[in-house]
């Protein structure tokens, strides 16, 4: 039945009642029953993100410029310190955005339009992206009549850098890899992708959407990664999510540039109506000042240090179930895992059957299809449940007769 606002109103803590109610069929991320969608980094750090929140929620970052300052300082600040992790060159410069898809959609239409002020006609222009890539450049290209091709990953996961190389066409006008992507939490092989892209003059966007702000930090850890960021000389712009293992209210995400002059393809600009010129460098044109300063406060209250140790709880905590998941008999890691993410899967029972019998227990994270697996993306706040976790993943499988059929996992991201 569809509502209708009440006549009258009602006082707020009859409304804040009812709120909690509508909570009470909600997975319990706040128990670690959720390893997907929500970010659980402690209490002291969700109670910053939302004071700070609460103190800028009626600000507008669309007047950052003329009419409060303060937003303008905390995203010079943000995106400071964003540079700073990522290694990028003193020209380089960024943006504040709603989240990893519009950081996203802005890389790809600055690169469109750096394309299209080359002469060239990008219509069905093409971006080449591993298989493991995330949805959000199809979005990006169905909205910019651009086309994806996705190439299917290597044997160990990553990109195949080969045969994206190999798929290189005069319509290519960008080259993706991830770090890590979503799918398996695994860096692609940035430096090769980066040599491709200065080789054809093209544009490489790094999606660390999800490691933006945790690989930097992994490193510093003493983790032997990769390299992924602006040390590589090709890479032209990186997305990372502050809402993710930034910790920072949702509604937060970065792009950076290594060039300013780059930026210029992002920003829209109008004129034709009666206000006079409206600039934007973003999708948005109201832009939440809480979530900004959400950012601003998370970053400079956990610094390095607090960052390191979250992600040592973290990979910690991925070290552990790691183990526990290989001693139970059948079940396997795929891939090599040296972040937040990782998936598992049975070689001789139903994976399928598996996730299903978890998530009756109520552990809520989802089923992956290419390899039939389950996928964990962890935070600090799991680690207290390792143990109950790998109890019930014990009791499971035991109940999951043996075969060689998968069913179809069918991830649910809706
Ligand atoms: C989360 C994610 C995105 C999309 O970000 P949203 O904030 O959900 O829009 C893009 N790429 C990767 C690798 C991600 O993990």
């Amino acid at each position: 039945m569809r509502a209708t606002l009440s006549a009258e109103g009602a006082d707020w803590p009859s409304i804040q009642k009812r709120l909690g109610q509508m909570a009470d069929d909600d997975i319990d991320w706040r128990a670690g029953r959720i390893a997907v969608f929500v970010f659980h980094p402690g209490n002291d750090v969700l109670d910053v993100a939302k004071d700070a929140y609460g103190m800028f929620q009626s600000e507008n970052g669309l007047g950052a410029a003329s009419a409060f300052p303060s937003l303008k300082k905390m995203e010079d600040d943000v995106v400071g310190m964003g540079l700073d992790l990522l290694h990028a060159p003193e020209d380089a410069c960024g943006s504040i955005t709603s989240g990893g898809s519009e950081s996203i959609f802005l890389a790809v239409k600055s690169c469109r339009q750096r394309a299209r002020a080359r002469g060239m006609d990008t219509r069905d222009a093409e971006i080449i992206m591993p298989k493991s890539g995330h949805p959000a450049f199809d979005k990006a290209a169905h909205y910019l009549d651009l086309k994806t091709v996705r190439i299917p990953v290597d044997t160990d996961y990553l990109a195949d850098t080969a045969a994206m190389h190999k798929a290189i066409t005069d319509k290519t006008i960008m080259i993706v890899g991830s770090a890590p992507c979503y799918p398996y939490g695994l860096i692609d092989p940035i430096t090769r992708l980066s040599e491709m892209a200065l080789e054809h003059s093209l544009w490489l966007h790094v999606d660390a959407c999800v490691g933006g702000y945790f690989a930097p930090f992994a490193r510093m850890n003493g983790i032997d990664l990769p390299e992924f960021d602006f040390r590589v000389e090709g890479v032209n712009s990186i997305s990372a999510d502050l809402h993710k293992y930034g910790y920072a209210a949702k509604g937060a995400s970065t792009l950076f540039h290594r060039h300013k002059d780059q930026q210029q393809y992002q920003v829209f600009s109008c004129s034709d109506w009666a206000c006079g010129e409206m600039k934007t460098p973003s999708l948005a044109g109201t832009r939440p000042g809480g979530s900004i300063a959400s950012a601003w406060a998370v970053m400079n209250y956990l610094g390095v240090k607090g960052y390191c140790e979250k992600v040592r709880v973290v990979t910690e905590t991925r070290e552990r179930l790691c183990s526990g998941i290989q001693e139970i008999g059948g079940l396997q890691i795929y891939g090599q895992p040296q972040l937040g993410l990782m998936i598992y899967g049975s070689a001789n029972r139903d994976t399928q059957m598996i996730w299903q019998g978890m998530f009756d227990r109520g552990w809520f994270s989802p089923p992956l299809d290419e390899p039939p697996s389950i996928h964990l993306m962890l935070s600090p706040g799991h680690a207290d449940h390792v143990e109950h976790y790998l109890e019930d993943l014990n009791d499971v499988v035991a109940k999951v007769p043996i075969s060689t059929q998968n069913g179809h996992m069918r991830a649910r991201y809706t």
